[in-house]
């Protein structure tokens, strides 16, 4: 039998002359390096590389639609075969054209070929061809304007064509990268299925060594997808498999903190809170306190919509840290939310106490410490030495607090509030600071991102989801602003809700080339809105290149309501929380992204009045457009997440921080949701309480021919 691991480590050397020879001059080794190198130009070089090179689709000869029956405007492919091949001479101005009739023995599609005179040389009358483009009719016939050809040569008999992606210019053919994977697949005889019957059983999967060969030679477009199916959901269990045994690799022979929860801290934490906790919150809260109250250190992900509540939630579990004699940190993503932070944390717990045999009152106020790079100096020596001597309970702060200096005497807790900015990296480091016993993590999404995506981005952590916004909150109205006239009412309505005592926002458009043009950019807005359309109101100017002492003042202000309007950057953009503020101008909204956009429009709707939000300006493409219309549409940040994943494909989400998504060739994190989660329930089933895979040796040993040195070591060996 032959394993995964074997076709990896098997390069195509071993491939000799396929049955088809490439029309490249030269003798047969000649034509077997012309083939390998091509395969080289696409990127594959191992037997597993080849035979994970899927067709792009399938053509089922029996059910093609005839050529006569094609309808001019619609995209078409035609199996048939080539009849004329004319090379046209350039005309005056023009560009020279290649005129190839094909026919299906029903009718004649008419195809042209600008300056792509190899076109000639590449296609002969007779041979087989399936061709793909947009059919329009000229002179009552149907032609098809440099549309994209396979060749489909002579000997394949089957019913269903295989059309494989294939590099033009790399020089090699469907049909010839066919003919190397039927070769490899002679050679490698049966192929061994590692993955449990007790799964392909429960889930309806296909053996593995007919769904390979399925999938590159179809008995039928039926047969062809249920192979597929199969090998998808193989790519999403190896994913799952590494994210879950990751997780298991954390937590292995870690020592964390059995916390003590429902402390008499906690209890009166809760008696002051001006309102009831929402249920999704109270449910959160029971899930992180069992955690938190287990020996393991807790490793999760707490994911809820924009205003749903999520820092009580995490200065709920830091107090349950502090009242067992931890110290808790919370990491922020800018300057301005770690001051904001510190400001309401300290604000929440002013009048609460601690026991404290040391005092003479027998108790003592929860200290708040802050630490970002602004606190310098004197100041910082002491906000260091406090944190060391355990003097600060809950400490709140930036990147900062990751650097070597840092000390705690205590960890309990780490909370990172986290805009992807934090990586798997600084979650380490943040733990090594610890030594010995590791503190719980607990870090929360901006704004959620989809099901899928967390299960995979996020896949070593484990999820809680605060499904609910807190009562009395109304949907922010959106209104996606194109015209003058509607960019009028937009300011019209600022100008109205400050008249009614309210505040405004408005951000503005996002420059790339630097902070600095940024912010003059911002400051022309500020001017610019002060002499036209906000004339007569008060105006505040926040931007990333004041000095944080100014920036802490334009907030204060605004706070404070000494200010109306807020003209800003996207330094807004996260947790600013300003009840009273009921409408957020957005200018050249198209420019933001969808969690940004979404995340600005949570800075409104934070109190109970009514609030809008208006996105200026038109969409250049037609991805913005359904971006814009969909913040229209929803207020549902879940929502939202799930057509972001849509409209930009999973690369741009995940980016490159999983290693695997990368060998996802057949599986979609969007289109296969449903074998996301499939393959994530198994994975959890087959690790088990068997965390380097013992009990399945074969599937162990082609994750580990999958994963590079460091990992194996890490997942196999520890
Ligand atoms: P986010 O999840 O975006 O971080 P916040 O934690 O900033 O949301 O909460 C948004 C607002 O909702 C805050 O003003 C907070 O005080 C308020 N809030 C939180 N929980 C509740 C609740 N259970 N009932 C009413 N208001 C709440
Ligand atoms: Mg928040």
């Amino acid at each position: 039998m032959t394993s995964l691991a074997d076709l990896a480590s098997a390069d195509l050397s071993a491939l000799r002359a396929a049955k088809r020879p490439l029309r490249r001059p030269g003798g047969a080794g000649q034509k077997a390096r012309v083939r390998a190198d091509a395969l080289a130009d696409m990127g594959i070089s191992t037997v597993l590389d080849l035979l994970t090179h899927y067709p792009r689709r399938y053509l089922d000869r029996t059910t093609q639609t005839p050529i006569p029956e094609l309808e001019a405007g619609t995209d078409a492919t035609v199996l048939a075969t080539v009849r004329r091949v004319q090379r046209l001479p350039a005309r005056r101005g023009g560009r020279p054209v290649v005129v190839v009739d094909v026919s299906d023995g029903r009718g004649y599609l008419s195809l042209s070929f600008f300056n792509q005179p190899w076109r000639s040389q590449q296609l002969s009358e007779g041979m087989e061809v399936a061709v793909s483009g947009k059919v329009t009719r000229f002179r009552g016939r149907r032609q098809m304007a440099n549309p994209s050809v396979e060749v489909v040569e002579g000997d394949w008999t089957g019913r269903v064509v295989p059309i494989y992606p294939q590099s033009e210019k790399a020089g090699i053919s469907s049909m010839e990268i066919g003919a190397c994977v039927d070769e490899a697949l002679g050679r490698a005889g049966p192929l061994e299925d590692p993955v449990p019957a007790w799964v392909l059983d429960r889930h309806g999967l296909a053996p593995r060594d007919w769904s390979l060969r399925q999938a590159h030679r179809p008995g039928s477009l039926a047969d062809a997808y249920t192979a597929r199916r199969r090998l998808g959901f193989d790519e999403l269990l190896r994913l799952q498999l590494l994210l879950v045994m990751r997780k298991r690799a954390l937590e292995k022979g870690a020592v964390g903190i059995a916390q003590r929860v429902g402390s008499p801290l906690v209890e009166a934490f809760r008696a002051r809170l001006a309102f009831p906790l929402t249920s999704a919150q109270q449910k959160a809260i029971a899930e992180i306190e069992a955690d938190l109250a287990k020996p393991v250190p807790m490793h999760r992900l707490l994911q809820g919509d924009v205003g749903s509540g999520k820092t009580l939630v995490a200065l709920w579990c830091l107090l349950n840290a502090v009242a067992g004699g931890y110290q808790g940190a919370l990491m922020a993503p800018t300057e301005v939310l770690a001051e904001q932070h510190h400001l309401s944390l300290s604000a929440a717990l002013a009048g609460l106490t601690l026991p404290d045999p040391e005092s003479l009152l027998g108790e003592r106020p929860v200290r708040v410490g802050l630490l970002t790079n602004q606190v310098s100096g004197a100041e910082r020596a002491r906000a260091l030495g406090d944190l060391a001597q355990g003097k600060v309970d809950i400490v709140v702060g930036t990147h900062a607090l990751l650097t070597e200096a840092v000390r705690f005497a205590r960890l309990g807790l780490v909370v990172i509030d986290e805009q992807h900015r934090f990586g798997v990296e600084q979650r380490a480091a943040l733990r090594a600071k610890a030594d010995g016993v590791l503190p719980d993590v607990l870090v929360m999404t901006a704004t959620p991102i989809p099901r899928t995506a967390a299960m995979t981005v996020y896949g070593d952590l484990d999820t809680t989801v605060l499904d609910e916004l807190p009562p009395g909150r109304s949907p922010v109205r959106t209104v996606w602003a194109r015209g003058p006239l509607e960019v009028d009412a937009a300011w019209e309505a600022v100008r109205q809700e400050v008249a009614a005592g309210h505040q405004a926002y408005v951000v503005c458009p996002l420059v790339e080339e630097s902070e600095r043009v940024q912010a003059s950019s911002a400051r022309e807005e500020r001017d610019r809105l002060s002499e036209g359309p906000l004339r007569g109101l008060r105006l505040g100017l926040l931007h990333g290149q004041l000095p944080e002492r100014d920036k802490e003042a334009v907030m204060a202000q605004f706070r404070a309501g000494q200010l109306d309007v807020l003209v800003a950057t996207t330094v807004v953009e996260v947790g600013v929380d300003v009840p009273n503020a009921t409408v957020i101008v957005i200018e050249d909204a198209e420019r933001f992204g969808m969690a940004q956009l979404h995340q600005l429009r949570g800075r409104v709707g934070r109190g109970t009045a009514r609030s809008s939000c208006f996105l200026l300006g038109e969409a250049s493409t037609p991805e913005a457009a359904e971006r814009l219309a969909a913040l229209e549409r929803t207020n549902d940040g879940f929502e939202l997440a799930e057509v972001d994943l849509d409209l930009r494909g999973e690369g741009t989400i995940l980016g490159t921080r999983q290693k695997g998504v990368s060998d996802l060739k057949l599986a979609s994190l969007r289109r296969h949701r449903k074998y996301v989660a499939l393959a994530r329930e198994v994975a959890f089933e087959i690790v088990g309480d068997d965390p380097q895979l013992r009990r399945y040796p074969a599937l162990a040993a082609e994750l580990m021919a999958l994963v590079d040195d460091d990992e194996r070591e890490y997942l196999f060996k520890s």
